[in-house]
């Protein structure tokens, strides 16, 4: 274990700046066209590939970066460039969680690198929970898979909906009940390999921000995949009900909550790098508009709200850098750490760039400048991965040990 520390040292300092120059040359001049494109920008992800940042070798890298913030400080550049464009290049991060959370080695070893292809070949993976009727409330997810033993195959049937590259992905994973009436415990994940016949995709939804990021439904119509295609195996999957029937406490995580625990603070960091690209531009612009003979910045109650802008972000990041070397560390998230890191960042998010809109007067309100876009994209942050509600819930639930509603 590494001893907590705000200084991340010098590898990551130089990750941060080599990150950094990839966000200000080619994803901050490429923001506003994929916005309007409403399209996801495979020759960014293609550049992003070519660099080596679209690669899994890279998240690796940062993940199991002893510091413990070597994926906050890589998201946080990212989205600091922009947020569609930013969640084009890490939505496949989503499902390779899942793999690495809840797969064998062997599935690990063959499922995550498929996602990412290669720089001359870009592939996605996408990660399916969400259902029309199953959003916050994850055990009621209606997603059948059911076991054919002759065959050795899962029959997977049901609709998925919001995944990040759904139906555009090499790769899908996909969150299904095993036993209905287990409710989240009678889950588990499946991956559905490239070209499997009755995947589809549904509709692609038109979006308020995030517009660079594919967000689709899916449908899942007697999908069959392999055994080998259950994450963890069969054998795990059996004794985890087995052990969920006789009503033990403990009987086994939740496969779609364990992929979240372990993304939370990832995804708070994204919304730090937006509110920080907000501040930025806000502070600029503070400081050079002039209105009643001074620089606006000069009024108590235009320098204030940057004050207050600069301190979320900062108590913010603070959050989200605790959580995440919690996580690597194996820390217990006894106040839900990583609940609140996101909760925090995600709400800071939409403070920050709302406020970066008021300080840009008129044109804080066009396309000409990045705030409005940065403002549409911050509120998903507060959805997404888990509403503001949720983590509150998430938070009062580990503080109190009593059963909020
Ligand atoms: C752009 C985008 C990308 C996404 N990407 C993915 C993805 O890749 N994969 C995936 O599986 N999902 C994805 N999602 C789904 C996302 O996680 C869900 O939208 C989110 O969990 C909320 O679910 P819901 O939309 O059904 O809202 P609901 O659960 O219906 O919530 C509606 C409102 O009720 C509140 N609420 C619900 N229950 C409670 C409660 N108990 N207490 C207090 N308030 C409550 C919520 O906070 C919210 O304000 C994505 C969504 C979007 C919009």
């Amino acid at each position: 274990m590494t001893t907590f520390s705000l200084d991340p040292g010098p590898d990551q300092i130089a990750v941060r700046d080599w990150l950094h120059g990839f966000a200000a040359d080619v994803v901050r001049p490429a923001a506003a066209e994929w916005d309007e494109r409403e399209e996801t920008p495979w020759p960014v992800i293609q550049e992003a590939a070519k660099l080596g940042i679209y690669s899994l070798d890279f998240y690796a890298q940062q993940f199991f970066d002893p510091s413990g913030v070597g994926i906050p400080i890589a998201m946080e550049e990212l989205f600091w460039g922009d947020a569609g464009i930013g969640l084009a290049i890490t939505g496949t991060t989503l499902a390779a969680v899942a793999v690495l959370a809840n797969g064998t080695d062997e599935q690990i070893g063959t499922w995550a690198p498929q996602m990412f292809g290669t720089p001359e070949d870009v592939k996605l993976g996408a990660f399916c929970s969400s259902e029309p009727d199953a959003g916050s409330d994850v055990s009621a997810l209606r997603t059948r898979a059911v076991y054919d033993q002759a065959k050795d195959e899962w029959v997977i049937n049901g609709t998925k909906t919001w995944a990040t590259n759904g139906g555009i992905a090499h790769v899908h994973v996909v969150v299904a009940t095993v036993d209905p009436e287990l409710g989240s415990r009678g889950q588990a994940s499946f991956i559905v390999p490239p070209g499997t016949a009755g995947l589809s995709q549904g509709q692609k939804f038109k979006k308020h921000g995030i517009r660079a990021s594919h967000t689709a439904e899916v449908v899942l119509d007697g999908v069959r995949v392999p055994g080998h295609c259950l994450l963890g195996g069969k054998e795990k999957l059996d004794a985890r009900l087995a052990r969920a029937r006789e009503g033990a406490r403990g009987g086994g995580k939740n496969a779609a909550m364990a992929t979240f625990e372990a993304s939370r603070p990832a995804v708070g960091a994204q919304a730090i790098g937006i509110a920080r690209a907000a501040y930025e531009v806000a502070l600029d612009y503070a400081k050079t508009r002039v209105q009643f003979g001074k620089p606006i910045i000069e009024n108590q109650g235009v320098a204030f709200q940057l004050a207050d802008m600069k301190t979320r972000i900062d108590a913010a990041r603070l959050l989200v850098w605790r959580a995440s070397w919690m996580a690597v560390n194996n820390q217990p998230f006894t106040s839900a750490e990583g609940s609140m890191s996101k909760l925090y960042a995600g709400e800071t998010a939409k403070f920050v760039t709302a406020q970066a809109m008021q300080i840009l007067g008129g044109n804080g309100f066009t396309r000409e400048y990045p705030v409005e876009r940065m403002h549409r994209d911050s509120a998903i942050y507060t959805v997404f991965e888990g509403t503001s509600e949720i983590q509150r819930l998430v938070i009062a639930r580990a503080i109190s040990g009593a059963p909020i509603r």
